[in-house]
């Protein structure tokens, strides 16, 4: 195939424009991301050749060399890993695969800059991190099998070159023509020809590659005897969680956790446990510091990675942990996983599933004392993966118990603090029979509702629900310390016992009262509102709209709606404030003008005013504007 130039995706060139013009200040990882590739793509063709050895041609030692090329001016990595097939280099090199790409660009345009390493983080950009410190990256490659190898070559200028080349050995060879100011002698520590800075970075970012990284070291010869050349290993290989966790230091955790997860930032905690028993493992887990950024948006990421006896089985695996706990990274390595098993038979491994449910349980205890510990750290994970925990609420019926006590709400306790249930429990006064909560988009609207003030002024706690999950999460765990929870708008409030006997108002005779007036509106409501009550949670405002003690309440009917299942609604009460002026108002027409114009036109209203004020529209929001501007031209009439 002759030689062609592309073009690269247009988000490629964007990322590649950056990595080039960035002035972002840690070029030098460019050396571990390289490396991690090269890792990579030998762990791929040891599992391969598993089951095929013929894969290996004669070439089964496996390793990554560096070389350093003083008058050509070029860092060379090179692996006998899986290499790429032509189609695989277009496809793998020129495009970004990554779906959140866009929202990454997009991301950083909002924030202006890539020197934000916690961003560029989340996303990885591996491969072109080349283009940090090189003028012109060459890759030169050939999968097994093949008979030629391909070549591919940018300046990163928007354009590639590919064609097919000879190559003998397998695997990968990336050839950086760098840029003169890292090659410079004036500048040792980002002279990336100069030996000893690629061994300190070696050591230093990828010591604990499990494939020795080679490299030739020219030893200076004493007085007149000849230089000597070396070839080194500049890796240790020493896998850690092997070693005792006693001998660990904090900061070898994190370099190690950066390697291996390319992370750019400290793990917001560590878990390093050995089980001994029926099932044997060793497991180093990592909570990541920062969520990614669009680990909402997608429904998995990145899994835990297998060993078996300090040999990569498998990255990315799954099925181990729960969907809710998909932020934890790390590692599981196991005697009992064999080494050329599939995906597919590991899902039904039982010895996997056990490890996994031990797994599950180490992460939650792990919370758990945080939380009892030290407090701002876990408010710290709170707000990253707060949302994912309410999710395991709702989806994890084993260990909803536990979960529970790790819940975290906004109240009306504090502005700032959040509370867990057990904090609110204790705070209840004895009288409190139930756990109130408010939902609402935040907390300003949460506290405009009208159903808020009678608690408020009752000095009552209320929990406050912002996010779409945390009724689902509700709902799901129906009570505390057997405590219901209750929304205020919903149901009966059970203000009633919280009152000393005195204050108690008599409910029937309010209600015999007013029974005709009820039917009257119920009857001008029919099939808008299921009953019309008598309210016992309003304070200033006339009315409100509650949602009936079955079915879903009228904050999940909007978020349903929202998901395209407008066919759940919620029973519609409309409740009257009798302390209320328009009360006595309505009453009014009710006994002078009972039926009249007027007073139909006062029940839509009311209820027109009831559902604003959830947030909601009028049915017919002309029709409502026209009566109110009718009440306006003739008031009192
Ligand atoms: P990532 O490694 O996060 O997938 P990269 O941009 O670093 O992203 O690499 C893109 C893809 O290119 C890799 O997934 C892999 O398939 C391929 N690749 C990169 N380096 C090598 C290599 N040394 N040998 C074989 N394949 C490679």
């Amino acid at each position: 195939m002759t030689k062609q130039t592309r073009e690269f995706q247009t988000e490629t060139k964007q990322l590649l424009d950056l990595m080039i013009h960035s002035i972002y200040t840690n070029r030098e990882i460019f050396l571990r991301e390289l490396i991690s590739n090269a890792s990579d793509a030998i762990d791929k063709i040891r599992v391969q050749s598993l089951t095929d050895h013929d894969l290996l041609e004669n070439d089964p030692d496996f390793e990554i060399s560096l070389h350093a090329d003083e008058t050509a001016h070029t860092l060379t990595i090179s692996d006998n890993g899986i290499g790429m097939t032509y189609d695989e280099v277009v496809e793998n090199i020129g495009t970004i695969a990554k779906s959140g790409t866009k929202s990454f660009l997009e991301k950083l345009k909002e924030t202006g800059t890539l020197g934000d390493s916690e961003l560029i983080g989340q996303f990885g950009v591996g491969f072109y991190s080349a283009f940090m410190v090189a003028e012109k990256v060459t890759l030169i490659t050939r999968a097994p099998g093949q008979t030629s190898g391909v070549c591919w070559e940018s300046t990163g200028d928007g354009t590639y070159t590919i064609e097919e080349c000879a190559r003998e050995k397998r695997g990968t060879s990336l050839i950086l023509s760098l840029h003169p100011d890292f090659r410079s002698s004036e500048k040792p520590e980002e002279n990336f020809l100069n030996q000893y800075t690629l061994q300190r970075l070696v050591k230093k970012y990828s010591d604990y590659i499990r494939y020795p990284i080679k490299m030739n070291f020219t030893l200076k010869g004493k007085q007149d005897e000849p230089d000597t050349i070396e070839n080194r290993t500049l890796n240790s290989m020493t896998p850690l969680w092997v070693r005792p966790k006693a001998e660990i230091k904090p900061e070898e955790y994190n370099q190690f956790y950066k390697e291996v997860f390319h992370a750019w930032d400290e793990p917001l905690e560590i878990v390093h446990t050995k089980a001994e028993g029926v099932v044997e493992y060793t497991t180093l887990l990592f909570i990541p510091s920062h969520a990614p950024f669009d680990f909402y948006q997608r429904e998995m990421t990145s899994g835990i990675r297998l060993y078996s006896k300090n040999v990569f089985v498998m990255d990315n695996y799954q099925d181990l942990l729960p969907e809710y706990l998909r932020f934890v990274r790390g590692l599981v390595d196991s005697p009992d996983f064999s080494l050329n098993i599939s995906r597919e038979l590991l899902q039904h491994s039982s010895q996997l599933k056990k490890i996994g449910k031990n797994l599950e349980k180490t992460v939650i205890k792990t919370l758990e004392k945080m939380l009892e510990k030290d407090r701002p750290k876990y408010n710290k994970f709170w707000q990253e993966y707060g949302k994912a925990m309410k999710n395991g609420v709702y989806s994890d019926f084993a260990n909803r118990d536990k979960l529970k006590d790790l819940l975290l709400f906004p109240t009306s306790h504090s502005a700032e603090e959040l509370t867990t249930l057990d904090e609110y429990i204790a705070r209840m006064p004895e009288s409190q029979t139930v756990i109130y909560y408010a939902t609402g988009k935040d907390r300003a609207a949460v506290e405009r509702l009208p159903q808020m003030e009678i608690l408020k002024e009752k000095g009552l706690e209320v929990l406050y629900l912002f996010d779409r999950v945390d009724e689902f999460a509700v709902d799901a765990l129906r009570e505390h310390k057997e405590k219901k929870f209750q929304s205020v708008s919903r149901g009966d409030l059970k203000l009633k016992e919280l009152d000393a006997p005195t204050e108690k108002k008599d409910d029937e005779a309010d209600k015999q009262e007013n029974e005709s007036l009820l039917a009257a509106i119920k009857e001008q409501l029919k099939g808008r509102v299921a009953d019309v009550k008598i309210s016992n949670r309003l304070k200033s405002s006339p009315v409100c709209l509650v949602s009936g003690d079955e079915g879903i309440s009228l904050s999940m009917e909007q978020i349903l709606s929202e998901i395209d299942k407008p066919m759940y609604k919620a029973s519609r009460i409309l409740e009257l404030n009798p302390d209320h002026e328009l009360f006595a108002a309505i009453k009014n027409l009710h006994t002078t003008a009972p039926g009249s114009e007027n007073f139909n036109d006062y029940c839509d209203l009311l209820y027109g005013q009831a559902l604003l004020m959830e947030g909601m529209t009028p049915e017919d929001p002309i029709a409502f504007a026209a009566r109110v501007a009718k009440l306006m031209v003739n008031p009192g009439k």
